[in-house]
């Protein structure tokens, strides 16, 4: 990792490992900006995720995020963003974004931390649950997305609200999949919140269950998966992959990146950024005055 500017505070371990037996826990810890998603928080979960992958007494791996909140999504204004900070590229054969102008440096960063990324942690041999509670935001949803299974609790609640920064939504476009077509403009076109008990009826999340057994419910979840045969786990997960790809997320999600990217660029043409002038604070505050909600 190079810092070009030397402003990115030292938060410590943004993310954490640990094993339970044949269950590996990744865990989100940017508590304080409910786990917002950094580039460093994005190596951190690769190297994680990397280390349960080698691990061959792990059988299962959870998702989970410290706090109150699973992840507020992608780090779009804390101290800790870091945007302009090289790391080596794991996920795509790519140039580094850094020293690039314009698109050519979005599309690049964007390949490679954020759908470059999810797909790859899609694609871990190992079933992947995703535990969770409170927020799930935009780019959280990519996270949960990329999981096999998801767990939530019932105070959990899910949105994707970029369509207010005239972006079609985040860059792991697996809405139309996740919720299906109708559902998913729904979702996109309101930017409303949904809560677990929709998510499970809409098939988004396969147990929603009180907030003070998330834990229990998630890990005897991941425990019974275990005693399965490892290889036969994999095999399971690919063929359930390649039948969604057949379903053409895959390449639903290459050409829907193209609008993305175009959305960015047009923002950035006749505004003040590629975000289309929104923040954390406005898009939060946005959301707040639309539902209501805290
Ligand atoms: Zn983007």
């Amino acid at each position: 990792m190079t810092a070009e500017n030397g402003s990115v505070p030292d938060e410590g371990e943004v993310v954490t490992y640990e094993r339970r037996g044949p269950v590996a826990v990744v865990t989100m810890n940017r508590p304080d900006y409910r786990n917002a998603q950094n580039s460093v928080m994005t190596y951190s979960l690769d190297a994680a995720f990397q280390k349960a992958v080698a691990d061959d007494e792990v059988k299962v791996v959870v998702l989970a995020g410290s706090g109150e909140h699973f992840s507020a999504g992608h780090d779009i204004g804390t101290p800790g963003r870091d945007h302009h900070v090289r790391y080596d590229n794991a996920a795509v054969m790519w140039w580094d974004h850094v020293d690039r102008p314009g698109g050519d440096q979005r599309f690049a960063r964007e390949s490679e931390v954020y759908l470059g990324m999810c797909r790859r942690w899609r694609e871990m041999p190992k079933p992947t649950i995703a535990m969770v509670q409170g927020a799930c935001i935009a780019g959280a949803l990519m996270l949960a997305w990329s999981c096999d299974l998801i767990v939530a609790s019932q105070d959990a609640f899910f949105s994707d609200p970029v369509v207010r920064m005239g972006i079609p939504g985040v860059e792991y476009f697996a809405h139309p999949w996740m919720l299906g077509p109708r559902r998913a403009k729904e979702v996109l076109f309101t930017g409303d919140r949904f809560g677990a008990a929709q998510a499970y009826e809409w098939g988004m999340v396969n147990r929603v269950v009180p907030r003070e057994d998330l834990e229990s419910e998630t890990f005897a979840l991941a425990e019974k998966i275990s005693t399965m045969p490892q290889f036969g786990l994999a095999l399971t997960k690919r063929a359930v992959n390649q039948c969604e790809d057949l379903m053409g997320m895959r390449a639903g999600m290459d050409a829907v990146f193209g609008l993305h990217h175009f959305a960015h660029a047009h923002n950035a043409e006749v505004g003040a950024d590629s975000l289309g002038g929104m923040t954390a604070k406005s898009m939060k505050a946005s959301a707040t005055e639309k539902d209501g909600a805290k």
